[in-house]
């Protein structure tokens, strides 16, 4: 990184898409390519169920049934994680917004620092394939890194090929129920945000079908088109 960038001259991404779409993942890429931080709005709530904030225990129930944390507390946890110095690198914002409050909100935000929004990539995907994806995923407990049982397996079983930890876990969410309710609550709350930010001139769509480097490609070659 080429020292301190002005608040300014900040990249904001988004990444739009159902569960299992990849945004994760590619958010995690992203963030290893060209130093942008990846900000998973599920990431920072899940850290505030484990501390048992107040914030987490609010929101503990929806997510495991996989309904939406209200707009209120998700806005909250956004905001203080968005004010904090490392997000001068640029942010890839993964999971937020995913509601046209939110969406609002974060305009508001940015706009009060003179920041904008470089691109809102939607990761064009079949709900069909989204449950296979989901069903097969686990997580690194030590680094986070993720894992699919078909699609993307560590070198060794059991052992993260990143941190070399061997606690990994998956999410309370992941059951067939609360993904179910999780595409649902996409089609009807998030999935209009296509449109929002269509109109708003910062859409790019991304077919995310593919393998994950595939995608990795495409999506590095949009996100760099648009950083400027
Ligand atoms: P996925 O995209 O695979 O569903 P996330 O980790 O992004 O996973 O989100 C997990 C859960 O966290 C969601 O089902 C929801 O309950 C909650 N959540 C995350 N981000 C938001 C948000 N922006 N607004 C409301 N709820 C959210
Ligand atoms: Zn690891």
């Amino acid at each position: 990184m080429d020292g301190v960038q002005s608040a300014t001259s900040c990249p904001v991404f988004i990444l739009l898409g159902p569960p299992g779409a990849g945004k994760g993942t590619q958010a995690r890429m992203l963030e290893e390519r060209f130093g942008y931080v990846q900000l998973s709005t599920g990431d920072l709530l899940r850290a505030a169920v484990a501390a048992g904030t107040e914030a987490g225990n609010a929101a503990d129930a929806v997510m495991k049934a996989g309904g939406l944390v209200s707009d209120d507390i998700v806005i909250a946890i956004l905001r203080d994680r968005l004010a904090q110095p490392d997000c001068t690198k640029g942010v890839i914002l993964d999971g937020f917004p995913r509601t046209g409050a939110q969406a609002e909100a974060l305009d508001t935000m940015l706009a009060e620092t003179g920041q904008r929004i470089n691109a809102a990539i939607s990761l064009d995907v079949d709900d069909a394939a989204m449950v296979d994806r989901i069903a097969g995923r686990y997580t690194c407990g030590t680094c986070g890194e993720g894992y699919h049982d078909s699609f993307k397996r560590p070198t060794s079983d059991g052992i993260c090929d990143k941190c070399g930890g061997t606690d990994m876990t998956r999410r309370a969410d992941d059951t067939v129920e609360a993904v179910a309710a999780r595409l649902e609550a996409y089609h009807a709350q998030t999935a209009p945000l296509i449109s929002y930010y269509a109109g708003h001139d910062v859409l790019q769509r991304v077919g995310a079908m593919g393998s994950i480097d595939e995608i990795a490609t495409t999506l590095g070659n949009v996100v760099k088109a648009a950083a400027a």
